[in-house]
């Protein structure tokens, strides 16, 4: 199953909306962090999760 994922940037704190099953790396867009890691499943989060959206 793969969501939505609202994460906080750790260092930032810009929030921003990623998918958690991401194929390339999405990084913040404020600051350049990245945020999410493919692995070809589900993606490696590399920020807080704050929510998870329907
Ligand atoms: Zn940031």
């Amino acid at each position: 199953m793969s969501r939505f994922l609202k994460v906080k940037c750790p260092d930032c704190e810009n929030e921003q909306v990623v998918f958690d099953h991401a194929s390339t790396h999405v990084k913040c867009l404020v600051c350049g962090r990245t945020l999410v890691e493919p692995t070809g499943g589900k993606a490696r989060l590399k920020a807080e999760v704050l929510q998870a959206l329907e």
